[in-house]
């Protein structure tokens, strides 16, 4: 994984100088059960996609068949994933969908038109609203009307998209595997601006009908990182605050203080949760994890872990996932 590794440094750091911020995933936790160790970003970076397809999907109802790009389930009544296995972040937006109305949480890579595949899924209206702005979640937002989005500098940066010179890498070599649809031209890719319509705050709750959504700001992997919380689904959507693979609280926008905080309160709520719906590899997690990822942080803190080091940052490797943080911290 050293390589993709670099990779996202090498993001990071356009960052600094264009004022766009991207993350990217790390790989790997197989995932397929809850109690993988993380495996090591070693040497062996290449044919990620040999993992895959990932077991934990096949619990899953398929539906709308005969997707080019994505492949989209029903993981609960009204909760749609639709996954992106075709790239490396093998991203996953969720479609929720209420009496009323339905939300869309994170867009994808922008690769594939994403509105028609909703329409398969609901014709309802569609509100939008992004786990964070990091590219692999808004590249689909230009198609939707009603976006919601965080009154801060990083959220309204992201919202202007991004130049093709600086997500040229993410559709180039080994980040993609599969057929691109047609049309998609990897030399024109870009992310396109979108305008947010609604600010969002910490505390909102969105009501679908039937489903009530609560807005939990939790910055550190972005500026910009939000949950959504389902009290009566006792669900949790995480966004990349947590999933089952390295999580990243080192690049450019990160805030290792600000992601300890943000998970100790996500752990709180673990007596009250069924279920953690993440936004790379695999759509569920135990919520059990948020206490170990908060432990994770007291160990880093405390220096009580041991890490390796890859490009200048730590990785801490806990059992089902790995925190990296920069090499300049605690
Ligand atoms: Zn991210």
């Amino acid at each position: 994984m050293a390589r993709k590794y670099s990779l996202c440094r090498a993001a990071a750091f356009t960052i600094a100088i264009a004022g766009l911020g991207f993350g990217c995933t790390g790989k790997d936790s197989g995932a397929d059960t809850e109690t993988l160790t993380v495996e090591g970003r070693g040497g062996d970076t290449a044919k990620w996609w040999e993992k895959l397809p990932r077991a934990q999907w096949a619990n899953y109802e398929r539906v709308a068949e005969g997707l080019e790009w994505f492949e989209a389930y029903r993981v609960f009544e009204g909760v749609y994933a639709i996954y992106e296995p075709g790239q490396f972040e093998e991203v996953i937006s969720f479609l929720i969908v209420g009496e009323t109305r339905a939300l869309l949480f994170d867009t994808g890579l922008g690769i594939a038109k994403l509105r028609p595949v909703v329409a398969r899924l609901t014709d309802l209206d569609i509100l939008v609203l992004n786990s964070h702005g990091h590219y692999d979640h808004i590249g689909g937002n230009y198609e939707f009307s009603e976006i919601g989005g965080l009154d801060v500098d990083y959220a309204r940066a992201q919202a202007k998209g991004a130049e093709h010179e600086y997500v040229a890498e993410y559709v180039s070599g080994d980040w993609l595997w599969k057929q691109t649809p047609d049309g998609f031209d990897p030399e024109a890719y870009e992310i396109k601006p979108y305008q947010v319509t609604t600010t969002i705050k910490d505390g909102d709750i969105i009501d679908l009908g039937g489903v009530r959504l609560e807005v939990l700001v939790t910055p550190g992997h972005s500026p910009d990182s939000i949950c959504l919380l389902d009290r009566a689904g006792r669900r949790l959507f995480t966004g990349d605050t947590f999933y089952l693979a390295p999580l990243y609280a080192h690049l450019e926008g990160s805030n290792v203080a600000d992601y300890r905080a943000s998970i100790d309160r996500l752990a709180a709520l673990e007596p009250e949760l069924d279920h953690l719906l993440t936004a790379h590899n695999v759509p569920l997690a135990e919520p059990a994890y948020l206490s170990r990822v908060s432990a994770g942080f007291e160990a880093i803190s405390s220096k009580s872990a041991a890490y390796v080091e890859t490009d200048g940052a730590f990785e801490y490797q806990f059992d089902g996932f790995s925190i990296i943080v920069p090499a300049t911290e605690p």
